[in-house]
C-alpha cells in the first residue's frame, strides 16, 4: 500500500486578533489541521501531503512555505493565476467570537476542476481524508467529479476517510447537504462524523442512530465522536464504544475533531487496532483542547485529571 496520507480541502488566511487592535496573519482549515497533525502521529516512512488549488501571489505563496515548513508534500497543488486563497477575519466581541469570511471566490473551489490531474493526485495516495466542507465548496459537476474520482482511487486500493463537518452555510441548502455527504458516506472505509453536527442537521436522537445511518449508506467504519461523551467505533458487524479520559482546563475547544481524526487514522493505519485508534486520537485531543489556537504542538504526555 502506498504510504501517502493525503489531505484535500481548503486552508485559508486566518486573521486573529491580538488584543492591540491589530491582526495576526496565521493559515487554517479543517482538513489543513488534520494534515498537520497527521504529520505529528504517522513515522517518517509516511509522507503527508495537502491538495487544494491556491494562486500565484504572495500571500499564496506565504501558505505554500507555511505548508512545507510543517513538513507537508504540497507538490500537487494547483496554481490558478486568475484567483487566490480565502480569508476569514476573528473579531472578539465581549469575550465572543465571531467569524467574517472572503471565500466566495477563492482558488480551493477550482481544486477538482482538472479532472486527469486530480485523478492522478489521488492515484498515489494509500489515505484520502476529506471533509464536507471539501464537498461544500466545489461546483455541482466538480462535487460529482470528485466523488467519482475518490471512487476509481478505492477501487485501484486507497482507502478513504470522511468527516462530514456539517456546515449549512456553505452548502446551497440543507437538502443538498445531507444529499451529498450521504452519498460521500457511502463510499468511505471511515465516515467520523462529531454528533453534535449529526444531532443538529440530521435530527439523530443519539450517536448510535448517526452510526446506523452512515452504515446503511455503505460506509465501512463509523466513529462517533461527541465531545467528552464515549466514542462510538460500529462496522456492520461490531459495535464499541470508548469513554475518553476527563479533561481539566480546557481552554479552547477549536480543532478537537480535526486532531482525533488524524491520531486515530495515524494509529490505526499502522497497527489497525480500534482500541489503541480511539485512544491516541482522544489523547492527542485532549491535549489540543488544553490550549489556545487549532494548530497546538503539544506531543507531549496527556495531562489527565
Ligand atoms: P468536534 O471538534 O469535531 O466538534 P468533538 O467535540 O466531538 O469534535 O470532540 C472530538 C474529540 O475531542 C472527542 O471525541 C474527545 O476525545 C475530545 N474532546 C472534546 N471535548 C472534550 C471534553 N470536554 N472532554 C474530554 N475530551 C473532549
Amino acid at each position: 500500500m502506498s504510504t501517502q496520507f493525503l489531505a484535500i480541502g481548503e486552508c485559508m488566511v486566518e486573521m486573529a486578533p491580538t488584543g492591540d487592535g491589530t491582526f495576526a496573519m496565521g493559515f487554517a482549515g479543517d482538513t489543513l489541521n488534520t494534515a498537520w497533525y497527521a504529520r505529528k502521529c504517522l513515522p517518517p516512512n509516511w509522507t503527508v501531503g495537502y491538495y487544494t488549488a491556491v494562486g500565484e501571489d504572495n500571500v499564496s505563496d506565504q501558505m505554500l512555505s507555511f505548508l512545507k515548513g510543517s513538513d507537508i508534500d504540497t507538490s500537487a497543488i494547483q496554481k490558478r493565476d486568475d484567483r487566490t486563497v480565502g480569508l476569514y477575519i476573528i473579531q472578539l466581541k465581549d469575550g465572543e467570537r465571531s467569524f467574517a469570511y472572503w471565500r466566495s471566490q477563492s482558488a480551493a473551489r477550482c481544486l477538482a476542476s482538472d479532472r486527469a490531474h486530480l485523478e492522478r493526485v489521488l492515484g498515489r495516495a494509500g489515505l484520502i481524508y476529506f471533509s464536507g466542507i471539501t464537498l461544500a465548496i466545489l461546483p455541482d459537476e466538480d462535487r460529482t467529479a470528485f466523488l467519482d474520482a475518490l471512487r476509481k482511487a478505492r477501487s485501484n486500493g486507497a482507502r478513504v476517510a470522511f468527516d462530514p463537518n456539517l456546515r449549512p452555510r456553505l452548502w446551497e441548502d440543507a437538502d443538498t447537504m445531507r444529499a451529498c455527504v450521504t452519498e460521500a458516506a457511502g463510499l468511505c472505509d471511515f465516515v467520523m462524523p462529531s454528533f453534535e453536527d449529526e444531532l443538529a442537521h440530521f435530527s439523530d436522537p443519539a450517536p448510535d442512530v448517526s452510526a446506523d445511518r452512515y452504515l446503511a449508506a455503505g460506509a465501512g467504519m463509523v466513529v462517533v465522536k461527541n465531545g467528552p461523551e464515549e466514542v462510538i467505533c460500529a462496522t456492520a458487524g461490531s459495535r464499541q464504544t470508548f469513554q475518553p479520559k476527563p479533561v481539566s482546563g480546557i481552554v479552547d475547544t477549536t480543532a478537537a475533531g480535526d486532531s482525533f481524526n488524524a491520531a486515530f487514522l495515524a494509529e490505526f493505519l499502522i497497527s489497525g487496532d480500534v482500541a489503541k485508534s480511539v485512544d491516541a486520537g482522544a489523547g492527542l485531543a485532549g491535549r489540543v483542547i488544553r490550549h489556545r489556537g487549532a494548530l497546538v504542538d503539544c506531543l507531549e504526555p496527556a495531562q489527565a485529571t
